[in-house]
């Protein structure tokens, strides 16, 4: 990714990481600030328009760095589910991403502090096993040639053997490693999602060869259908999706397959609106239950049903999981 303006805070300097970033982008404008928030928070500035010239911020990260998992997010059968935040914002552009409703600017922020996470994770592993998602507010995978945070939290579990690490990606990327306790997971959306709703993202013929690949390598792989998005005959369109996986790999390989229809937090509904008056996935008219926006309940548990339907015929339902 290109990014012609770099924000770095002053105390981020002192990090090799920060260094080999600036080093990678030796023709971009470097402005140094005093706290990340400075420039990500600030008032009256426009995400939208940010899209297409995102800055890169270079910076430290204090106070929580590893959460307990969401209760929109699956822990796939995993006690002790933690995700961490140690980039945020995306380098793909997906319309539905909530995302756009929990950050005021479309920047990228890069932690460097990686040895704090280290430290963070290391405490909670006295308690007992962790599985860590480390690319929820992020695609680590798609920015790891720059940051080698993906490389970080692989490390990471080669260290530790009872940390899990789910990294998740709409990346086409050759996986080459086969690390017992990291999930490759590929969210796989049908190409007319694809191509309205996830943009910058990789094709998703690409996304299947790549998990195909990773699997053929003896890695661990987790396909997500999540979110499944209502569009007009989304049968047809996850009918041939579920159709071109299966003929590209053996789904009994699979660790596990994640099945959900789209769901935000109503709160970040509301931001994403307003951000993005134009959205037809935003101006959706969703249920609210629980805090939560989802289709209608029919209509959520056709497409749910469906989907487990078409995947049921190719891998074992103990292996699926969905999150409600
Ligand atoms: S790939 Fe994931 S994190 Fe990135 S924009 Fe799309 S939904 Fe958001």
């Amino acid at each position: 990714m290109r990014f012609t303006h770099v924000y770095v805070e002053e105390r981020a300097l002192g990090y090799p990481l920060a260094k080999s970033l600036l080093e990678k982008l030796p023709d971009a404008d470097v402005i140094g600030i005093r706290h990340y928030k400075d420039v990500f928070d600030r008032k009256r500035q426009n995400a939208v328009l940010q899209r297409d010239h995102r800055a890169l911020i270079i910076a430290v990260r204090d106070g929580s760095r590893v959460f307990e998992g969401a209760p929109v997010c699956q822990s796939f059968g995993n006690q002790n589910f933690y995700y961490a935040s140690s980039m945020m914002n995306c380098p793909f552009d997906c319309e539905y991403c909530y995302l756009k409703g929990m950050y005021p600017s479309s920047n990228i922020v890069v932690f460097v502090n990686l040895e704090d996470y280290r430290a963070d994770i290391e405490e909670k592993l006295k308690d007992g096993p962790v599985y860590v998602c480390a690319s929820y507010d992020t695609d680590l995978i798609a920015m790891n040639s720059l940051t080698g945070h993906a490389d970080f939290w692989k490390e990471m579990a080669r260290e530790h053997p009872d940390l899990l690490v789910e990294l998740r990606t709409k990346a086409a990327v050759d996986i080459t490693d086969n690390i017992s306790n990291v999930i490759y997971a590929f969210t796989l959306s049908p190409s007319e999602v694809v191509s309205r709703y996830e943009r910058l993202t990789a094709p998703v013929s690409a996304r299947i060869r790549a998990a195909a690949k990773a699997l053929e390598n003896g890695a661990k792989v987790r396909l997500c259908f999540d979110p499944i998005i209502k569009i007009n005959d989304y049968e047809s369109a996850y009918k041939e999706l579920i159709d071109e996986t299966a003929a590209a790999l053996d789904l009994k390989k699979l660790t596990d397959v994640s099945v959900g229809t789209f769901r935000i937090s109503a709160d970040y509904l509301n931001k994403m609106r307003k951000a993005y008056p134009d959205s037809e996935v935003a101006w959706y008219p969703y249920v609210i239950k629980e805090g939560i926006a989802q289709y209608e309940p029919g209509t959520d548990r056709a497409m749910q049903e469906y989907v487990l339907g078409l995947l049921g015929k190719y891998i074992g339902r103990e292996k699926i999981f969905t999150w409600n």
